[in-house]
This record gives structure tokens, sequence and C-alpha cells, in this order.
């Protein structure tokens, strides 16, 4: 499908359904529900779904409410699919990231529209927006807005919700992942009349005692391999127990390793009843995407990605000092 028949699809009022990645960010939720702001003022009627539940820090931004998420509104979600002319995938640009939902997008009959930034995509969609040198899908999403002639609709509430996207994204606009265009894009959102320190202490300054605490625990039982620059951090079950973690609460805690200025890699194992997730972090041209994709059935992005074993948390640790060291 060429852009202008997506123009063309988007004027006449269709059904839309945008999904994003299961355990949605802020890229996943802030790029959902900015470009389903722009939709409805177009007049779409439009559908949100998120494949697994996300973190409360998120849910501030405008249209939260509607969201549909997997597990709790199966009916509306399979309807949804079915009926949309139009369905967005966004922040993610394989199906395998949206679980069972990843089905009812493969069976729907409207034309399926991918907006993503990761590395490797797969060919699922009938137009696919895939940029790897994109800060984030927010960032992505404002430029379509633009390209649809669109950004006159931009208000305070989508820019907020774009922002909190391409912020997320960046670290706060620190990573190389930032460039002018993402600065250049987050100034028109912010004299669209977004409020960014509003964004910023939503999101930053939501910690709990609990969440601090699991955080100091974190930092004390950090491992560090000197000669590989590496940093692990782990989370068992027990611990999963002990601090009664919530979706969210362990976000952003792998980046403590990349402070060091001799670290160049840092990987965090978090035991979630039978698997172990990881997420992996890394500076400059340590590949952790590839790294993902190889040894632990993920992927993502250079400096940033995440992956799964069936192992258990230990030996899954095991596993990756032993590839680091090859
Ligand atoms: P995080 O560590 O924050 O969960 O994820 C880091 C990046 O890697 C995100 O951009 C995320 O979309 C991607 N990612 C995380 N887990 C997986 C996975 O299992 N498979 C793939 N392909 N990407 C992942
Ligand atoms: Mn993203």
């Amino acid at each position: 499908m060429e852009f202008q028949e997506l123009k063309s699809l988007l004027n006449n009022k269709p059904n839309v359904f945008i999904v994003t990645h299961k355990s949605p960010d802020g890229d996943a939720m802030g790029s959902s529900l900015g470009l389903a702001g722009i939709l409805k003022k177009k007049g779409c009627n439009v559908s949100v779904v998120a494949p697994t539940e996300y973190p409360a820090f998120l849910r501030w931004i405008k249209g939260n409410e509607k969201v549909l998420v997997w597990g709790e509104h199966n009916a509306e979600i399979q309807r949804a699919a079915e009926l949309a002319d139009v369905l967005f995938c966004l922040d993610f640009n394989a199906l395998h990231r949206i679980d069972e939902v990843g089905d009812l997008v493969a069976k729907a009959n409207g034309k399926k529209v991918m907006i993503d930034h990761h590395q490797q995509p797969d060919d699922f969609a009938d137009l696919m927006i895939s940029d790897t040198s994109a800060s984030s899908t927010a960032e992505m999403v404002y430029e379509l807005i633009e390209k649809l002639g669109d950004d006159n609709l931009v208000d305070g509430d989508i820019g907020e919700a774009l922002y909190c996207g391409i912020m997320t994204d960046t670290g706060s606009f620190r990573f190389p992942s930032t460039t002018s265009r993402t600065h250049s894009v987050a100034g028109k959102i912010i004299d669209r009349g977004a409020d960014h320190s509003m964004v910023h202490r939503r999101i930053y300054d939501s910690n709990s005692q609990r969440r601090l605490k699991l955080l100091g625990y974190c930092l004390m039982n950090m491992e560090v391999l000197e000669d590989a620059k590496t940093t692990i951090f782990k989370i068992s079950k027990e611990d999963h127990k002990t601090f009664n973690i919530q979706k969210g609460d362990t976000e952003g805690i792998v980046n403590y390793g990349l402070s060091m200025p001799n670290i160049q890699c840092s990987a965090f194992f978090r035991e979630d009843r039978d698997i172990v997730k990881i997420s992996f972090r890394s500076k400059d041209d340590y590949n952790v995407n590839e790294f993902a994709r190889k040894h632990f059935n993920g992927g993502g992005h250079v400096n940033a990605a995440g992956g799964m074993s069936n192992d258990s948390l230990d030996e899954a640790i095991n596993k990756f000092k032993n590839v680091i060291k090859s």
C-alpha cells in the first residue's frame, strides 16, 4: 500500500485498531495514545489495544481509560480487529511481540500499517514504516501526523503522549539515538501546548518507598565483571514476593550499570514465573540486539534489547557469562 492510500483511508472516518507490544513502555503507550488522539479528532472510530497490562506511571496519558487490555477485554479486542479498516502496529516489528493478539491481526482483513524503529523488521504489514534511526516510535508518529497534514490537530494532551514516548525512549534526550530531529519534534510538540515538565514528573517522580528500596537491594547485589566490562543485576521469584514487585518496578535499574565509566554492557535478569526475562543495555557499538537474538530469543536495538530464557535464573546468568567471554 502507498502512503497516499493510507491518507485517503484515514480521511474517510474508518474503524482503526492500534496495537503496541506486550509489557508496553512509555513509547508504546505514548505513541499509541498520541496517534489515537489525532485519529479521533479526524472522526475515526479508534480502539487502542495493549497485549498485557502496563505500569501505573503511564496511566495519566489522555485516552488511557479506554485502552483495551488482552486478558480483560478479549471479546471487544476480537471484534475491533475484525471490524478494523486500518490496523496500526506501533513500536514492534514482529507479530510474536503481541502474543495472541498477533493471530487476530494476522487474520484481520483491514490494511496493516507498521510504524517502528527496532532493528530487522518482519514483513507482515501492507505499509511498513520502519526507521531504525528514529529515537522513538512517538517521533515517527509525529512526523507521520505532519505528513498527513494534521499537525494542526496536535494539542497539549496529544503532545504530552508523544513527548512521553520520546523522553522515555531517549533516556530523557541523552542516548545517542537523540538527534536534532528528535529535539525539533519535541520543540514543535511543546509549541503546541505540551507541558514537558509535567510529563517528566509523572514518569520519573513516581517512586514508592518500596520501589526505591528494591533499587537499593538490586544495587547492593550487583555483580561487576571488570574484565568483561559488564554488570549483572538479578531478581528471583522470592524477591518478587518480598518486595511485592509490580509491573514497571524494575524498569530502568539495568541502566545504573552503565553509569560507571568503564562498563560497556549491563544485564538485568528477572525470574518471572517459569521464565527468566532479560534486559540488556550497552554503550557505543557494543551490539546487544545481535546478542539477544542469537542467545536469548529476543532482540531490540543496538544499545537496548531484551530476551528470555527457559533455564533457571542462575543457569541463565551462567550462560550469559560464558557467552560474553567467548
Ligand atoms: P526492555 O529491556 O526495556 O524490556 O527492552 C529493551 C528493548 O528491547 C525495547 O525496545 C524492547 O522493545 C526490545 N525487546 C525487549 N524484549 C524483547 C524480546 O523478547 N524480543 C524482541 N524482539 N525485542 C525485545
Ligand atoms: Mn520504542
